[in-house]
């Protein structure tokens, strides 16, 4: 593939055998820039680990995993590996509970950042003279900026319609020809539908390419979404721990997304005994930064189930492609592309007093975007007959879940022991949204 130095296109063109020399010493340089950090630092010490004692890339297994509650403790700066004057940006994960986890970017690490993204927009065939629409949410979110400076790269027309407002979503499409649209797949399936309703029909936008991502969804999805619009769909996936957007992408073949193996190290791991899947097993993939000098991250657990694809791509990108995410190996909701955690909703409804024990979250679909509706029974000890109350107290406990998760989350009072008693192990949450794996 004819890809411009611009954006990487000396990576994107290695072979297998120039990606494995590549890892070598970019791990070197990795651990090595990591151990500047007070976290890290006293991570390798605590294991009796020196950077040196990595040679190459297969001495990974050496090294300590990184899990989420890591960055959690290391928060606000315990994994930044530079004076902080080097760093020119920050970005937090979509979950907007407590302790967020914080990542730092110099400006190499930006532009390395860029550069990944714009690679993953050409090999899904965007060009400089298309006209990209931006539907993700802008500010700490990474799908705003990341997908911005990457579609900026490849000199796309950029319109930073950021996320929601759907009427000027299909207006700006239309009015300006946009060509490339990055979207979740549940937005995407929203526009469609509200068009639909409406009596319009989405393939006369004219969309070629979607590049849509952030939350799971199947190859059902796909298809009806690309039969919806005409346009085809670009399987996205990242995580802000590895910058964002810009991880893994599909190319022209749409048959699992390369991952971009000169800056992320991948590993698929067994979840419960840590070693190494066999060729082609589904396991927790595990990533390690190897072009990130602000913030390297080692070993990370990703906790998201997948594998990597047998085989050589037909487009002949030898970096290795990841399957569909099949799954979680935590109990970690994506609503509307945000990260939720059950456990910020009981913190919420167990600071209420007037609330009984049981609850459960109900997750539906509505215009094809998802909705959170909470199920929460009163405590018998306090309900007065007063409708007024509950009806005040409900309103004060919508506004804290909103400000707890980001979105409206729909409540309902039910009277004590009316939802199903747990018997063992508590089902809270009853996901009946469809097309999610
Ligand atoms: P965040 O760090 O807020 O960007 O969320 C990252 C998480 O979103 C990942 O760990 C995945 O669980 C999920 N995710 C992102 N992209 C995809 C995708 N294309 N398919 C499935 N899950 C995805
Ligand atoms: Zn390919």
């Amino acid at each position: 593939m004819d890809v411009s130095d611009q954006i990487g296109g000396r990576f994107v063109r290695m072979s297998r055998d120039e990606i494995a020399d590549f890892q070598g010493e970019a791990l070197k340089h990795s651990v090595a820039q990591a151990a500047k950090s007070p976290w890290y630092a006293a991570k390798l010490k605590e294991l009796g680990l020196d950077p040196r004692d990595i040679k190459s890339a297969d001495n990974i297994i050496k090294l300590p995993f990184t899990t989420k509650e890591d960055l959690r403790l290391s928060y606000p700066a315990g994994m930044l590996a530079v004076e902080p004057e080097k760093i020119i940006r920050m970005h937090t994960s979509s979950g907007t509970t407590g302790k967020p986890t914080a990542i730092f970017h110099t400006r190499e690490d930006v532009d390395c950042w860029a550069e990944l993204m714009a690679r993953c927009l050409y090999i899904a065939g965007a060009r400089s003279h298309d006209v990209f629409q931006n539907m993700s949410g802008y500010g700490l979110f990474t799908g705003g900026l990341g997908l911005h400076y990457g579609a900026e790269r490849l000199g796309m027309w950029v319109i930073p319609a950021g996320a929601g407002n759907t009427a000027r979503q299909i207006l700006l499409i239309r009015d300006f020809h946009v060509t490339v649209i990055h979207a979740t797949p549940s937005y995407a399936m929203h526009i469609a539908e509200r068009m639909v309703q409406d009596g319009e029909d989405p393939k006369r936008l004219g969309i070629k390419i979607a590049a849509l991502g952030a939350e799971p969804y199947t190859e059902e999805m796909r298809v009806k979404l690309q039969e919806l619009y005409g346009f085809k769909v670009f399987n996205s996936y990242g995580l802000s721990e590895m910058n964002g957007p810009g991880v893994a992408f599909e190319c022209g073949e749409q048959r699992g997304m390369h991952i971009w193996e000169d800056a992320f190290l991948v590993e698929i791991v067994n979840p419960d005994t840590f070693e190494h899947a066999r060729p082609g097993e589904v396991g927790e993939l595990v990533l390690t930064t190897l072009r990130r000098d602000g913030m390297p991250i080692i070993r990370y657990r990703t906790r998201d189930l997948t594998r990597i694809l047998d085989g050589v791509c037909p487009c002949g990108i030898a970096h290795a492609r990841l399957d569909r995410m099949v799954g979680r190996t935590d109990d970690m909701l994506i609503i509307r592309g945000v990260n939720v955690f059950p456990s910020q909703i009981e913190e919420v409804l167990m600071r209420h007093t007037w609330l009984g024990g049981n609850y459960v979250i109900q997750l539906t679909m509505r215009e094809a975007l998802d909705q959170m509706t909470v199920k929460v029974e009163i405590a018998k000890s306090t309900f007065d007959g007063s409708i007024e109350t509950i009806r005040t107290q409900r309103a004060e406990l919508q506004k804290e879940l909103r400000e707890q998760v980001g979105f409206t989350v729909n409540v309902e009072i039910v009277e004590p022991g009316s939802l199903p008693a747990s018997e063992g192990k508590a089902r809270r949450v009853i996901d009946e949204r469809g097309g999610h794996v």
